[in-house]
């Protein structure tokens, strides 16, 4: 199925290759009906180790998984496993004799998130092929690029990816592309989406998303919570509709996808085998004769008529519009949960916790020493007062997002990096998280002019963002949370791809990120204050909730009309940035705050903490560091009498009357 890139390139009319049907199976019912159906292969996961882990009757055992693979092959048919959670330092010995497992049962391939597998699969010379899940969020040529060269075989891209994208991607690597062509769907950035693990302690990156997407909200203006004055279509502004691409099949083939993947592993057989014959006898029929084939009106009858949302394209043919959501809730099957309030720090909770975070161990003994403390910032004026209140490391650039924020061009950058030497600090750039192919030219453009520039760093936020750098200076890399850096082995990886620091990702438990930094090879910064970044989604929801996105005039800009929040059940806003992409990022409600754990925290040794402090103005940003400051001496030197005092608190509080949050490490 391989093809040779370079003379992939070279041919006017690349060869048509006829994808696979993929489906997905929950349960011994599903897999024989699926294969019945006519699938070319299936994927399942086994009880432990993989996503859809809340239902304890689906999902297959270990003599399961053999007896699958056996009816599977002999029926000619493929078998995929999910080994598509990240995973926190305590599974890793698990997943090692899992894969063994693996190997020995003889899958037709592992579809894969976490880089500890890749890893393992060195270690213990794992012959199986990988396949880079969806969480992996592939949407750029030098993430794919980043994979193929750590042995993946295949990647089921982003579904934010449009088809021309795609297929652009597969011409240029000549790599096996994957792409969901029915299902539900995300309305976030797969891999992306942090709310269900900061409300509730469940990571969606592991299988277990509570779905804070489909709960009701109202569209309200930030400043004073009143309704927006336009008309949105009903609460559920996030719940997306699913995906249905059964219309497009010529499209998808000529698109190069190599695999048609069906979502569903909750469903029972009797839905999914008609679905997936409806695809199979669709590529059958056209690969036989592409002239002749027109759409079975009978079968989309039938699709539509058994739909369980209505139907939406998603991303495939460009941005997604309001028809994309099921604004009224009418279809939604099953709300798993409804609006809670998270724990928020109080006043009493920020004097008496100041070690109690449920940790079943103590974190080892070892000598103390004080973390560098950096700092984003927003503006030159906030970086003039965080350099002067002692910051010596401070982050610019990025993702910009609020009406009128000042932009980090050249001019800005050499201006900040002159501040910041003259105050014996470091100046490491930001790149966003998500970057598309457009925005990589401009990229790597920009990473040129900034090793001419000798900036100190640059900050990625995704795998190929990381690979560009690297291969085009040798300026030091640092990265994002956003690459979800959760055990010691992803960072071992992270490290031989010359990542210098990364960052531990946000949605870790108080015990994984113990376990984490007592064991990472990767020096590791742990983001300790400010905005939390929720969910990023490709599209400006702005646009979407005023009905204009698909429109074809020019954007009325809606964003800049008013600063929107979505406001949940519980009176929460959670506030609609739109950074210089038209991509959206939802903000928590709260602000992060680590100062009350700060003994605990220094006693696990992170290389830095970090605060998001890109929203602050200076004087306000100036007082935050003062204080990580002071009660970062204080927990070095007296951490038995260690409190944050009331008249501090009360500065944390008119700086940010909404409150603090502990994130993942205090649910
Ligand atoms: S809450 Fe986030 S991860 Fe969960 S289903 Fe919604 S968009 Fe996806």
């Amino acid at each position: 199925m391989k093809n040779n890139a370079t003379s992939c390139l070279s041919q006017p009319y690349p060869k048509m290759i006829k994808p696979e049907v993929l489906a997905p199976a929950g349960r011994w019912e599903a897999l024989e009906a699926v294969v019945a159906a006519g699938a070319d292969a299936v994927y399942l996961g086994g009880k432990k180790l993989n996503m859809r882990m809340w239902r304890s009757e689906f999902n297959f055992s270990d003599e399961e998984l053999r007896q699958a693979v056996e009816y599977t092959h002999q029926r000619g048919v493929k078998l995929y496993v999910t080994l598509n959670n990240l995973y926190y330092e305590e599974d890793l010995p698990e997943l090692e004799s899992y894969l063994q497992f693996l190997e020995e049962i003889k899958v037709d391939a592992l579809i894969v998130q976490d880089l500890a597998v890749v890893d393992l699969a060195k270690k213990i010379g794992l012959t199986r092929p990988l396949h880079a899940s969806v969480q992996v969020n592939i949407h750029n040529l030098q993430t794919l690029q980043a994979f193929q060269e750590m042995g993946f075989s295949r990647a089921i891209v982003s579904k934010d990816l449009s088809l021309e994208e795609v297929y652009y991607l597969g011409q240029a690597t000549g790599m096996e592309l994957e792409y969901f062509v029915h299902g539900d769907l995300c309305i976030a950035h797969t891999g992306q989406c942090l709310t269900s693990a900061i409300v509730f302690g469940e990571s969606s990156n592991r299988g277990r998303c509570l779905k804070p997407c489909r709960w009701r909200y109202r569209v309200v203006q930030t400043n004073d919570g009143s309704p927006v004055e336009w008309s949105v279509p009903g609460p559920y502004v996030l719940a997306s509709n699913d995906l249905c691409l059964y219309p497009y099949i010529p499209q998808l083939i000529q698109a190069g996808i190599i695999s048609f993947k069906i979502e569903g592993r909750m469903r029972e057989g009797s839905f999914l085998r008609p679905l997936v014959q409806a695809y199979r006898e669709a590529v059958d029929r056209y690969w036989e004769d592409p002239q002749a084939y027109r759409l079975d009106q009978t079968v989309w009858n039938s699709l539509v008529n058994h739909r369980v949302r209505d139907y939406t394209t998603g991303q495939a043919f460009g941005l997604a519009g309001p028809t994309s959501i099921g604004f009224s809730g009418e279809r939604e099957p099953h709300f798993p949960t409804r609006a809670i309030t998270p724990p928020t720090l109080t006043e009493v909770e920020l004097r008496e916790r100041p070690n109690n975070l449920g940790v079943d161990k103590e974190p080892e003994k070892r000598p103390l020493t004080l973390p560098e403390l950096s700092v984003r910032v927003g503006s030159l004026a906030a970086l003039r007062a965080a350099l002067a209140a002692g910051s010596r490391t401070v982050y610019v650039g990025g993702e910009v997002t609020g009406l009128n924020a000042p932009v980090w061009g050249h001019r800005e950058v050499r201006e900040a990096l002159r501040e910041a030497h003259s105050a014996k600090a470091k100046l490491v750039v930001l790149t966003p998280k998500i970057t598309k192919r457009t925005e990589m030219q401009e990229l790597a453009r920009w990473v040129k002019e900034l090793a001419q520039l000798q900036v100190d760093g640059v900050m990625v936020g995704n795998w190929g963002t990381a690979r560009l750098v690297r291969e085009l200076t040798d300026l030091p890399v640092y990265g994002d949370t956003s690459l979800n850096l959760t055990n010691s082995l992803a960072a071992n990886l992270a490290l031989k791809m010359r990542i210098r620091q990364g960052t531990v990702s946000l949605e870790l438990s108080a015990d994984s990120l113990q376990s984490f930094l007592e064991n990472t090879p990767l020096p590791l910064e742990v983001v300790s204050h400010g905005h939390l970044t929720t969910m990023i989604l490709e599209r400006c929801l702005p646009r979407v909730l005023k009905g204009t996105i698909g429109q074809p005039e020019i954007c009325p800009r809606p964003c800049v009309e008013t600063e929107l929040a979505l406001m949940d059940e519980c009176g929460q806003k959670y506030q609609v940035k739109v950074d210089q992409f038209c991509r959206t990022h939802l903000q928590f409600p709260y602000q992060l705050c680590l100062l009350p754990i700060l003994p605990w925290l220094l006693q696990l040794r992170p290389c830095s903490l970090r605060i998001e402090g890109q929203y602050y103005e200076g004087p306000a940003l100036a007082r935050v560091v003062q204080l990580y400051r002071k009660y970062l001496e204080l927990a070095l030197n007296q951490p038995e009498s260690y409190t944050v005092s009331l008249e501090d608190w009360k500065d944390l509080q008119k700086i940010n009357p909404d409150g603090y949050t502990l994130g993942a490490l205090g649910v």
